[in-house]
């Protein structure tokens, strides 16, 4: 089972990957969005890291609602309060308790990207970050592994498809032959478990 400082140092790993990651991000943004994907993960993802460091909390639950919170405050795109909704649902859904297995956790999550789901008007198919939370969290009831791999072909999945939400919808056929940059950053984020899950 996984206590709270686990999820803290799955989140200061993401901030990690974001960082070295930035670049990338901000590249595949800038060919079917507005170049600031990188930007925006990388300040969320610190600020996320700064107050769980200041201020831990003692549960699971309550480090995943407080990183959810942070990110919503301090990114403007629409992934911060994508990811922060994320975070702050499956968190909520976690509830107090003081250890969580992994396959709580996965239904955790698919509760936190239900909400995304329904805050962003995405379905899996719709090239956003969707198409890699989705079988991510599938993935996630087998093991960690199984979901890194999933997010990651989820990501790579968004490439032939034509995005139906988000700033990529408004280029149409010309978001065709890109990789969605959320869906990207959302396999970053399981690479990051599967790693300190080892
Ligand atoms: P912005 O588009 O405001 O500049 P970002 O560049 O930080 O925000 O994030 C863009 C990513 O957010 C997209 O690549 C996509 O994965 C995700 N996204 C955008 N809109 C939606 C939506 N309605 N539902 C789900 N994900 C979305
Ligand atoms: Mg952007
Ligand atoms: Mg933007």
């Amino acid at each position: 089972t996984f206590d709270a400082d686990f999820l803290v140092r799955w989140l200061a790993a993401v901030a990690e990957a974001v960082d070295r990651e930035a670049d990338r991000l901000t590249e595949l943004d800038s060919a079917i969005g507005d170049a600031d994907h990188g930007a925006n993960l990388r300040r969320g993802f610190a600020a996320v890291t700064e107050t769980l460091a200041k201020d831990p909390p003692a549960t699971p639950g309550a480090v995943l609602t407080a990183a959810g919170r942070q990110l919503i405050s301090t990114v403007g795109g629409a992934s911060g309060p994508l990811y922060g909704t994320l975070l702050r649902r499956t968190g909520k859904t976690l509830g107090d308790d003081e250890r969580v297995t992994r396959e709580r956790l996965a239904e955790a999550l698919g509760s936190g990207v239900a909400a995304v789901s329904q805050l962003g008007g995405a379905q899996v198919g719709d090239k956003t970050m969707i198409d890699a939370l989705v079988p991510a969290v599938e993935g996630l009831r087998g093991s960690f592994g199984a979901a890194r791999a999933a997010a990651e072909e989820g990501a790579l999945a968004t490439v032939p498809l034509r995005a139906r939400k988000g700033r990529a919808s408004y280029l149409g056929e010309r978001s065709v032959g890109h990789q969605d940059p959320g869906a990207t950053s959302s396999a970053l984020l399981f690479a990051a478990l599967d790693e300190i899950a080892r």
